[in-house]
């Protein structure tokens, strides 16, 4: 353990929601909700699975390593080029590349308290020192990242909108800070739910590239696309950026029915669509919840709520495994009070209220 970097001996292992199986296993009990990792309940979409029954007779070869499809569908559909997509195994594959083909342990990358695990993890990983700028109402203080750059900075990270909070920053308040960003550091604008967004307060991200060739917007085919298991997910840049980060990426980092069904996810619109709006529903009875029971919540702009519970929220999450819902605690981002729960189907969201409702009557 001595010969690791200081940075990777600070870190823990990250803690994934727990899977239904493990639950199953471990408490004997069936029937299990889970809305612990913000994955999509709908699941896969019709298209996809008949897109993925075609591929399986090639799977003997190796995929196209250029990914020269789904960068083409990718650039089609958001009206970028090609040679700006760099795709990977999940979006914090991406993440993680880029980190590699950027910093070094000599530099500083800043983040928000309270922002995705995956950025000091690729931070620390490398060596590199990692600032984590106190929150403002939970989300990011993005006057005090400016104020946090020095001449060592070479990355800062801003998810919009944040896991596991559900903040969110307006077009107007990033592009603000964007502008004011100097040009030896890279801002890394992670919209693993920008498709949850309403289409009027999105950002136009990736056209701002060209205007701000140091911004880079990180995407995810695991939440509305529904594909959190194939692991898929890209990033957006100036060409010069995805051509350095495609020279230490590994080959086939991305294998073929992740490819496959990418494109498929990516060109359905209803799937998308359907996504979105069970997710506005569900966030609506959710708060309606929490209204009820006067229990506090952020307010989200994602596809999940985290509530605040109160100091026993540790307590309280093994009381809701033990009625089958599995949740997500969220004390390793400094929120102990909290428990952050992914927005299900009807009938799941209707699982955790009865559950939570029982224990807050102390049942
Ligand atoms: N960024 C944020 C903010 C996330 O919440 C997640 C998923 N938990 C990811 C990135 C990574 O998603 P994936 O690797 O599945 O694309």
């Amino acid at each position: 353990a001595r010969l690791a970097l200081p940075g990777i001996r600070e870190l823990q292992p990250y803690q994934a929601g727990k899977p239904i199986e493990e639950v199953e296993r471990e408490l004997g009990i069936k029937n299990i909700v889970k809305l612990a990792s913000n994955e999509n309940p709908l699941g896969v979409s019709q298209k996809v699975r008949d897109a993925l029954a075609a591929k399986i007779t090639g799977l003997a070869r190796y995929p196209d390593a250029n990914g020269f499809y789904l960068k083409q569908a990718i650039a089609d559909k958001f009206s970028v080029k090609p040679q700006q997509v760099t795709l990977g195994n999940g979006s914090n594959d991406v993440l993680e590349l880029l980190a590699r083909t950027f910093v070094t342990a000599e530099n500083e990358v800043i983040y928000a308290q309270h922002a995705f695990v995956v950025y000091p993890l690729v931070t620390k990983a490398i060596g590199a020192t990692g600032i984590a700028v106190p929150a403002k109402d939970y989300g990011h203080d993005l006057e005090a990242m400016l104020a946090a750059v020095t001449d060592k900075t070479r990355m800062i990270f801003v998810a919009n909108p944040n896991n596991p909070t559900g903040t969110f920053l307006s077009k107007e308040a990033l592009e603000a800070f964007i502008a004011r960003v100097p040009h030896h550091v890279l801002i890394v604008l992670d919209e693993a739910y920008y498709e949850y967004v309403p289409e009027s307060e999105r950002a136009p991200s990736l056209a701002w590239i060209e205007k701000y060739p140091n911004l880079v917007v990180s995407r995810t085919f695991s939440k509305a696309y529904g594909l959190a298991g194939i692991r898929s997910g890209y990033m957006v840049s100036h060409p010069a950026i995805a051509d350095l980060m495609n020279r230490i990426r590994q080959p086939f980092n991305m294998n073929e029915l992740a490819l496959t069904a990418s494109i498929a996810a990516l060109q359905d619109e209803d799937f998308i669509a359907r996504s979105v709006s069970v997710n506005r529903d569900g966030m609506a009875q959710l708060i309606a919840f929490c209204e009820q029971y006067k229990l506090p919540f952020i307010p989200s702009h994602g596809n999940f709520l985290t509530i605040e519970v109160g100091p026993q929220s540790a307590e309280m999450f093994q009381k809701l495994l033990h009625k089958g819902v599995i949740v997500r605690p969220v004390a390793g981002y400094e929120l102990p009070n909290h428990l952050r729960v992914s927005i299900g189907l009807p009938q799941e969201n209707d699982a955790f209220c009865n559950a939570m409702a029982e224990i807050l009557n102390g049942q």
